[in-house]
């Protein structure tokens, strides 16, 4: 048993290592991949209850290296915090979004909206008010066509602050969507203190929604309380139809996940407008 532990504790100990070298490594490189053209954004549709209306978009980024890998958001997005690299990479991507955004305006589509994720290493930057409105005005996107997604968890790390800079954006009619909710400490607590526009139920409860009855209750309630406070209601990470059908006898007003879609390049979304869009 004292031998185990011992292998035990050098595996351990190793993969740890070759664990932060290659954070180095992918660090190193990401912060050439704008200039390399190794970032991309995909464009996930988000529908009306029934399927039959796509309302918006929610941007996520892909990082593909040249020697042909992908890396997902969930590994490089950490490092791009840690490195500072996320506020260069944050920028290009709201830039990347809104235009595309302006070109389906271009199109037609003029009340499609985009939703693109804040890290809350760019919440706290003192600029990101002003960057972001400086974004919306050289694309030519309507303010409210931007909706900002934070989580729970970068809200509460300074309140205060956050409280104030949601109300900034709020102001200037670009809307605030609270992610990965219910996945905090107290949800139901910060739901009435941060000024949001949308809540996304987090997959995590909508996995459970079709098997545990006391879980989809649950999120029942979420969508009433909701609904009290005047908050829209997105499900994320919907995958069936039995989850579909839940949904929609709890009154949840928006849908996103592959029952209807998944991330889509820009061309494959452009045809998702040519079919499923309100002109
Ligand atoms: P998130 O913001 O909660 O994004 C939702 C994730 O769930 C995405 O993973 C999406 O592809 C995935 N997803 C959507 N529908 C379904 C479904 O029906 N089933 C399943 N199994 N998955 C579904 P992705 O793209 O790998 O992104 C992971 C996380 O990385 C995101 O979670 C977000 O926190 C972060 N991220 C992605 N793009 C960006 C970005 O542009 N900026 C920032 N700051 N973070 C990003
Ligand atoms: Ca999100
Ligand atoms: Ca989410
Ligand atoms: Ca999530």
């Amino acid at each position: 048993a004292k031998n185990s532990g011992r292998n035990n504790w050098c595996f351990f100990h190793h993969s740890m290592l070759s664990n932060s070298y290659e954070q180095i490594i992918l660090t190193d490189a990401l912060r050439n991949a704008i200039a390399n053209n190794e970032l991309f954004l995909v464009y996930q549709p988000q529908f009306n209850i029934d399927g039959t209306q796509v309302v918006g978009f929610e941007t996520l980024v892909r990082w593909k290296q040249t020697n042909g890998e992908m890396i997902s958001p969930g590994k490089f997005i950490p490092l791009a915090e840690q490195s500072g690299l996320i506020l260069p990479i944050g920028q290009w991507i709201l830039q990347q979004s809104c235009k595309f955004l302006k070109r389906t305006n271009d199109l037609g589509y003029e009340n499609i909206k985009i939703s693109v994720n804040l890290s809350p290493v760019q919440l706290v930057d003192n600029n990101i008010i002003d960057s972001i409105s400086a974004v919306i005005e050289e694309t030519g996107i309507r303010h409210s066509q931007l909706t900002i997604e934070i989580t729970e968890t970068a809200a509460i790390k300074s309140l205060d602050d956050s409280i104030a800079k949601l109300t900034q954006l709020r102001e200037k009619g670009i809307r605030v969507a609270l992610d990965d909710f219910g996945t905090g400490y107290s949800s139901l607590t910060y739901l009435r203190t941060l000024p949001v526009n949308f809540i996304k139920i987090d997959k995590s409860f909508i996995d459970k929604i079709s098997l545990d009855s006391t879980q989809s209750q649950l999120v029942g309630y979420i969508i009433d309380m909701a609904h009290t406070l005047g908050t829209t209601v997105i499900a994320e990470g919907v995958e069936d139809f039995d989850q579909l059908k839940e949904l929609f006898e709890y009154g949840c007003d928006y849908i996103q996940g592959y029952v209807y879609g998944k991330p889509l390049s820009e061309a494959d979304a452009l045809k998702v407008l040519e079919e499923f869009a309100q002109i």
